[in-house]
């Protein structure tokens, strides 16, 4: 399988930022770690509420994973949180990420666009996110 850069992410979103860029780092991990075997193997729910900026999260997913709204296999929940969910069939597993509450801060305080999404992709994933990774069925 053969996935996108963050700046094929850009071009298909339209343009840079922060939300954009979760999303296509929520992604990647889901990938690194989930191991998908198959474009088929897994799902993602974007739990957020359903405005953007947030929602533009699921673009960023979409460019990383074989998650798409053409393939049914990634969902919008609106909520008030701002956590994604991967499934992955095959191994049964379930990672949550769910960005971390400083992040927000920051990016609203950060305010440019490009430089917040740059900000970002700098991170680790344990600084982004808060992490859970569990079997499905348990
Ligand atoms: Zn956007």
């Amino acid at each position: 399988m053969s996935y996108l850069t963050f700046e094929d992410a850009v071009r298909f979103h339209g343009h840079i930022g922060p939300y954009l860029a979760i999303g296509y780092r929520a992604g990647t991990l889901a990938r690194n770690v989930l191991k998908p075997r198959d474009i088929y193997d897994m799902y993602a729910e974007i739990h957020v509420p359903l405005k953007r900026p947030y929602t533009c999260i699921a673009d960023g997913v979409q460019c990383s994973t074989s998650c798409t709204l053409g393939k049914l296999n990634i969902k919008l929940i609106d909520s008030n949180e701002l956590s994604i969910s991967f499934f992955c069939k095959s191994s049964n597993r379930k990672l949550v990420l769910r960005v971390k509450e400083f992040i927000i801060d920051e990016i609203s305080r950060i305010g440019n666009l490009e430089k917040a999404a740059k900000y970002i992709m700098s991170l680790s994933p344990d600084e982004l996110f808060d992490i859970a990774n569990y079997l499905a069925s348990t």
